[in-house]
């Protein structure tokens, strides 16, 4: 757990969130200003500030963020129409919150 991060902050209980679901890996909640109908973050429990800074050895945590996010998408009945899978790299890819999460927009 990082000071002062906000996801750290959620994961660990001290912040609210509108948690959808979570393992011993990850959490995903809701995004507080949603840029879709629904709009989603997939976010491991281990502090990594951005893709930039996973080890080769902890790349399994990406394949599982990506499954989960399929798997969600179908169980909440918004894979058929499409969504989309975003990862802000760093402040010229538009990351403003420095753990590393996934975005899951869709339910157009
Ligand atoms: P990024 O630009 O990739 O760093 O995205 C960070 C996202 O986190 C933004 O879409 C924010 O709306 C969202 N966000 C920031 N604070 C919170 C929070 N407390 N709960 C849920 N989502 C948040
Ligand atoms: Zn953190």
């Amino acid at each position: 757990m990082e000071k002062d991060c906000v996801f750290c902050g959620i994961i660990s209980g001290v912040r609210p969130a509108d948690l959808l679901y979570q393992n011993e890996s990850l959490v995903i909640f809701k995004d507080i200003h949603p840029h879709a109908p629904i709009h989603w973050l997939i976010v491991p429990r281990r502090h990594i500030r951005s893709l930039n800074d996973l080890a080769e050895e902890e790349g399994d945590i990406i394949a599982e963020m990506i499954l989960r996010a399929r798997q969600m998408a179908k169980e909440h009945s918004i894979a058929a129409s499409g969504y989309k899978l975003l990862f802000n790299v760093e402040r010229g890819g538009g990351q403003v919150i420095f753990h590393l999460h996934l975005h899951l927009l869709g339910g157009w």
